[in-house]
């Protein structure tokens, strides 16, 4: 196999490529927390309204996350990203399973769900601690609460980081796109201007979704199988 002609490479994985790891997706069955559907509390609306809720969510998530591990999906994006000069992961995944697997070029357009920010003076921090001792967690600048910094549904991207991905996915000549909708906007519109822009368009997921139709080709499995397959593929040609 020529590596240079997959480069450059641009991968924009989803909720689905963590699944197999133990964290539910948002839309799946497994979405439910108590009786809420998620769309209903990652929200700066629901934060306003109860910011302890909201926490307990997050503090739910941070400790089911913790206990999880990368799959064999982020092992082997990891190792690809060590063959490939010009590669670049985008993900919209909060949970670092990516940066655990050794991929080093992590493009986090939803943020982190292991940084904090200030809802009062801005300042942002990194915090792995399971459980958290206080909840709202403080700022250790002002005490004021902090919130998890990452996106909500309902708010906007930040600009800098946005930009930073349209640029990357109009350079790719190749783009997978691994275990995502393809609703959540602006994320949903990557692939559409990786191809615009002449990128191989090659989709993993488990269902058909609105990507599916512009795709080069569909490999309809897991993220594990899927991209395994896909490489599997690449060595052949
Ligand atoms: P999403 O929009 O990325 O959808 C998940 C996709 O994964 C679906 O299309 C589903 O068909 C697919 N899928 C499920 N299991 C799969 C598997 N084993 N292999 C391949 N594909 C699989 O994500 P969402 O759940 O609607 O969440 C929306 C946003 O919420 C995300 O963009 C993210 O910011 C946040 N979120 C993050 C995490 C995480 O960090 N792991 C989890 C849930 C939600
Ligand atoms: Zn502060």
């Amino acid at each position: 196999m020529e590596i240079a002609k997959l480069e450059p490479l641009i991968v924009l994985t989803g909720a689905g490529i963590s699944a197999e790891s133990g964290v539910p997706t948002f839309r799946g069955a497994e979405g439910l927390w108590r009786t809420y559907r998620a769309e209903e509390l990652a929200t700066p609306i629901a934060f306003h309204r109860d910011p302890l809720l909201v926490w307990e969510f997050y503090a739910w998530r941070r400790e089911l996350i913790a206990a999880c591990e990368p799959n064999q999906a982020h092992w082997l994006l990891a190792d690809i990203e060590k063959q490939i000069s010009d590669f670049t992961l985008i993900t919209q995944n909060v949970d670092g399973l990516h940066a655990a697997a050794g991929s080093r070029n992590i493009i986090e357009i939803h943020g982190s769900i292991w940084r904090m920010r200030c809802t009062s003076c801005g300042d942002r921090w990194d915090d792995g601690n399971v459980p958290l001792e206080k909840l709202p967690p403080p700022c250790p600048g002002c005490g004021e609460k902090a919130r998890p910094d990452v996106v909500w549904f309902g708010e906007t991207l930040d600009p800098e980081v946005l930009d930073h991905a349209f640029e990357t996915v109009q350079r790719a000549r190749v783009m997978l796109v691994i275990g995502t909708s393809g609703i959540v906007y602006p994320a949903a519109e990557l692939p559409r201007v990786g191809k615009m822009h002449g990128a191989k368009l090659i989709e993993i997921n488990t269902e058909i979704t609105p990507i599916s139709g512009i795709a080069d080709q569909v490999y309809q499995s897991k993220a594990t199988i899927g991209l395994q397959d896909w490489w599997a593929d690449q060595q052949k040609d």
